[in-house]
């Protein structure tokens, strides 16, 4: 590590991301102008969005707009809606919407929306009217062949029908290749709003395989239970594994002998809640120490520290959030020779439909259910394996791996392009 590394702070997921960004294009032999390029995005947009509220008063929300790089392709990514959202955690997730894309090879680039506002404390109408005013503020830099946002933290079809709608009116005509994630009968995809969770099945699943362990033997525990968590667990209980930890933003359930899922699915509200509803609670730092075989953070970053890495007891860790794990804590599992199936790779089911709804939309010709989720399985299957031989042949951790794959498309198209 050099000084610039050593400065790093753990928790600051930008600067995380450039480091390993730094490490990879390294390992790939390209000069430091390249880092330069990657290391930021391209633009970043910062609005201001004056709303109405139901009892009368205006409320002025910031809201953001990264796109990291378009040497490929139009960039790509979702629009986040949470009162923790930043500059630079927008930033993070432009570029690891690059990599994303790299390591699937889909021909964009990434980009990442965020507004900073608890929807949880607001009225239908007032989202409405936040989500219709952020497509107003960003209409100049967005559009089918520029940068196509899509669902993300507390967002969903319904928001995406109100963005689609926006911009449709401002352009004068229905773009649906305007966003993904959108209801079907808008121009949606099958599989879309459950793409993430079988995306992360996936990796489990060859994951598992490497790692010798029997998914329908595997004891799983899952942190977060909102669009990517609350698939996650019914598939995976489906295919017959033991769930036995779920938490949400208030708390955590345990049950060694494996949960209610479908209990716990219909009670569940929109924004993924259900522990409220019980008094034997754990917290969430007590889940992750849980013993199991298979540990899914899919809630928010900076989840596993190294703080509590030495306490983890899963021998599979499938990153189906974005950034759950710092740099500090990548390496001490590596060295205890967890299985650590990077958010770049696991996550990567989302915006993979994502494409496909966007070439439906393009060509006008809709697939089925059967179509989405073969095409999906044959391109997750492929990076999980691309990856994870290039980390044994070039002895780094999944995560590199995953980073060196993901940036080395961008990279050469930034390069033929005279860039750099
Ligand atoms: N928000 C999702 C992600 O972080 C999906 C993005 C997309 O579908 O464009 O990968």
């Amino acid at each position: 590590m050099d000084d610039y590394d050593k400065q790093i702070d753990q928790l600051d997921v930008l600067g995380s991301t450039q480091t390993v960004i730094k490490q990879a294009l390294t390992k790939l032999g390209y000069p430091t102008e390249m880092y330069e390029l990657l290391s930021e995005p391209l633009r970043m947009l910062t609005v201001r969005i004056p709303i109405r509220m139901d009892d009368g008063s205006t409320k002025i929300f910031t809201g953001y707009r990264a796109q990291h790089n378009d040497s490929v392709g139009p960039t790509k990514g979702g629009v986040r809606f949470h009162p923790d959202v930043t500059e630079r955690e927008v930033k993070a997730l432009s570029i690891w919407m690059s990599l994303k894309s790299g390591i699937v090879d889909l021909p964009y680039g990434g980009g990442k929306g965020g507004i900073v506002c608890d929807p949880r404390e607001m009225s239908f109408r007032e989202l409405e009217r936040l989500s219709r005013g952020y497509v107003r503020a960003i209409s100049q830099v967005v559009g089918p062949t520029k940068d196509i946002p899509a669902p993300d933290v507390f967002t969903n079809s319904q928001i995406m029908a109100w963005m689609l709608d926006e911009y449709s009116k401002i352009r004068e005509f229905d773009s649906p290749n305007f966003i993904t994630g959108k209801p079907l009968v808008l121009g949606g995809s099958h599989g879309r709003e459950s793409a993430t969770a079988r995306g992360v099945t996936i990796c489990i699943n060859e994951a598992c395989k490497k790692a010798g362990i029997e998914l329908t033997d595997a004891r799983v525990v899952i942190q977060g239970f909102g669009n990517a968590g609350s698939f996650l667990a019914k598939f995976l209980h489906d295919a017959g594994a033991k769930i036995v930890g779920i938490g949400d933003a208030y708390g955590a359930l345990y049950e060694p002998d494996g949960l209610d899922v479908d209990y716990l699915l219909d009670r569940r509200d929109s924004f993924g809640t259900v522990t409220k509803l019980f008094k034997n609670t754990i917290t969430n730092e007590e889940l992750l120490e849980l013993d199991c075989d298979i540990l899914v953070p899919a809630a928010i970053e900076n989840q596993i520290t190294k703080e509590n890495a030495d306490q983890i007891k899963a021998s599979i860790i499938v990153e189906a959030a974005n950034g759950p794990t710092t740099m500090e804590a990548t390496d001490i599992l590596a060295e205890r020779g967890v299985l650590l199936v990077p958010d770049v790779l696991a996550s990567s089911g989302g915006v993979t439909v994502s494409y496909f709804e966007w070439v439906q939309n393009n060509q006008g010709y809709y697939w089925t259910d059967d179509e989405v989720e073969r095409k999906l399985e044959v391109m997750i299957k492929g990076a999980f394996n691309n990856i994870y031989q290039l980390s044994k042949s070039r002895k780094v951790n999944m995560r590199l791996a995953a980073y060196m794959i993901g940036v080395r498309k961008m990279a050469e198209a930034s390069r033929f392009r005279g860039w750099v």
